[in-house]
């Protein structure tokens, strides 16, 4: 099962009645697709099919675009403050109603209710309110120099187009919503097919409170047609991706010839890094959650476990006794650590990489199939037990390849310098985290991992001030406090002569 494009009559049986039209939003008004087309959405953890999108089409962007270029001229005359306000008012409306949030953002990803609440509902609304007020206090600077002072001067970009992937669909489209609004850019978001709702709430919203028409637009679809126009529209001047590598380079290469500014968040294949002298209590718990979280669905998530070899035994016993009392199960119940994962396509995916690890010389430790005891309501949803697997070369696929999955890899290392040359040994450059109880040793070893974020005895421990981004394959740009401000703005320079 997965996404279909629909036309009239094409939809599987299932009772109209319960699925909702999700739409886009152009100009200030809700439409449906040009087309007349429509993409299925199912819940990852029934199979159940939930609501339907637009299948838009280049008419459908061309409109939004248009939409977002009238608006330009009067919302870039704004001031940081004035926008501002706006972005807490965004704020206001979504924390009120951020159980909704949680509730969809589980339905449609097959996430944890507690974990939809705690992070994506938590962090969207954070993220306009930390926009808001990072802009209030942020000052220009002014370079002194003999006879002049140099002013700079942070200028709206233009038109922003914003493309999402699905692991945490508001959470990273208001992190980039928020800082493009309030540079003074105008809007044209294209979130992932796959998880659409919580979108769709944030258009509401931003309808509700009266958000000028065409400074935010919306249009829902496939990325080959509406990702693609948007990235390779002549009109639309910045595009900010988060989402695969593969993806990110189309997106590089249909954006060059416009010159766009253009930032990219792609994948990762992140080390944990255990040396013999971490704090098994702290360590263990602080792994699996690097591991796991979301179903292992997260950019930055530790999925090869390297462990200093005097304590590989010990450890992995117990690395497998934490991962097997998570409870997998029920996304909306609040006690449940795993959820679904994303669609049919992403667990054969995943699985398959299981097997390429049998093939290549892996042992399966615990997980590698649907967990046992799933409720018969749950029986056509997407899931996978908890994986580690040990046995394998640090070179060979499954340890290189980013699983996006439930799934580590365990490798032994016997020296710093061995520990870095495995964790340095992908394409990939995005995150770390490195686990021990000699807080030199930690630093030394996070800054010998080639990666533009490495956490020591903790992860995705985030403050939104810091600079958040990948190296090699993992992405060009930093997002984050001051560079999302600069990212989301022209610095111009402006000289003045003294008498
Ligand atoms: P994806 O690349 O398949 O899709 C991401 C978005 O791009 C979707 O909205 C999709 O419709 C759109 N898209 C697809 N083809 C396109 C095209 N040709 N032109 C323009 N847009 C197109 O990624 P996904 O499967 O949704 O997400 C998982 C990936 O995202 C993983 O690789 C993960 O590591 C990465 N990710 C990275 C970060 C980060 O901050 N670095 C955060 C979250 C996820």
């Amino acid at each position: 099962m997965g996404e279909e494009c629909c036309g009239p009559g094409e939809s599987p049986p299932i009772d109209i009645e319960e699925v909702h039209d999700l739409l886009n939003y152009i100009a200030g008004e809700f439409h449906p697709p040009s087309s007349e087309r429509w993409i299925d959405d199912f819940s990852p953890a029934t199979g159940i099919r939930i609501a339907r999108i637009p299948c838009s089409d280049q008419q459908d962007v061309d409109a939004a675009v248009s939409a977002a270029r009238a608006a330009l001229p009067e919302w870039s005359a704004l001031t940081h403050a004035q926008r501002a306000d706006w972005l807490d008012k965004i704020a206001d409306a979504l924390e009120e109603r951020s159980e909704e949030v949680a509730q969809l953002e589980s339905l449609d990803t097959g996430k944890p209710i507690t974990l939809a609440r705690t992070v994506d509902a938590a962090r969207s609304v954070d993220n306009f309110r930390f926009f808001a007020e990072y802009v209030r206090e942020f000052v220009p600077e002014t370079f002194e120099m003999q006879g002049a002072t140099n002013h700079v001067v942070y200028k709206p970009v233009g038109v922003a187009g914003l493309i999402t992937p699905w692991n945490l669909p508001l959470y990273l489209l208001s992190w980039k919503v928020a800082p493009a609004l309030v540079m003074g850019n105008t809007v044209v978001a294209k979130p992932s097919e796959l998880t659409p709702m919580t979108a769709c709430l944030l258009a509401e919203i931003i309808d509700d409170v009266g958000l000028p028409a065409g400074v935010f637009n919306m249009v829902h679809g496939r990325g080959e047609n509406v990702g693609s126009r948007l990235t390779s529209h002549s009109d639309v001047d910045l595009i900010s991706f988060t989402g695969g590598t593969e993806t990110g380079a189309k997106v590089a290469t249909s954006s060059s010839s416009t010159f766009k500014k253009l930032s990219l968040e792609l994948g990762g294949k992140n080390a944990t890094i255990v040396c013999a002298d971490a704090d098994f209590d702290k360590t263990i718990p602080g792994v699996v959650r690097a591991g796991f979280l979301n179903q292992g669905q997260i950019c930055l998530c530790g999925s090869r476990i390297l462990i200093e070899e005097s304590i590989y035994d010990e450890f992995v016993g117990r690395l497998i006794d934490e991962t097997n009392s998570m409870k997998i199960g029920d996304p909306s119940d609040p006690e449940t650590d795993l959820g679904a994962l994303v669609s049919a396509e992403h667990l054969a995916k995943v699985s398959g990489y299981i097997s390429l690890a049998e093939e290549d010389g892996g042992t399966v430790l615990t997980g590698g199939s649907q967990p046992e005891g799933i409720p018969e309501q749950f029986a056509s949803g997407n899931w996978l037990a908890p994986t580690i697997i040990d046995g394998l070369s640090p070179n060979s696929r499954c340890a290189k390849e980013e699983i996006f999955g439930p799934v580590v890899t365990l490798h032994p290392f016997s020296s710093e310098k061995e520990a870095l040359d495995i964790a340095n040994s992908t394409d990939y450059g995005l995150a770390g985290s490195v686990w021990t109880s000699d807080l030199d040793k930690g630093r030394r070893i996070a800054e010998g991992i080639e990666t533009g974020m490495v956490w020591v005895n903790t992860w995705l421990h985030r403050d939104l001030r810091v600079p958040f981004g990948g190296i090699k394959h993992s992405g060009v740009g930093r997002e984050g406090g001051r560079w999302s401000l600069s990212f989301y703005s022209h610095a111009v320079n402006i000289c003045i002569k003294h008498d």
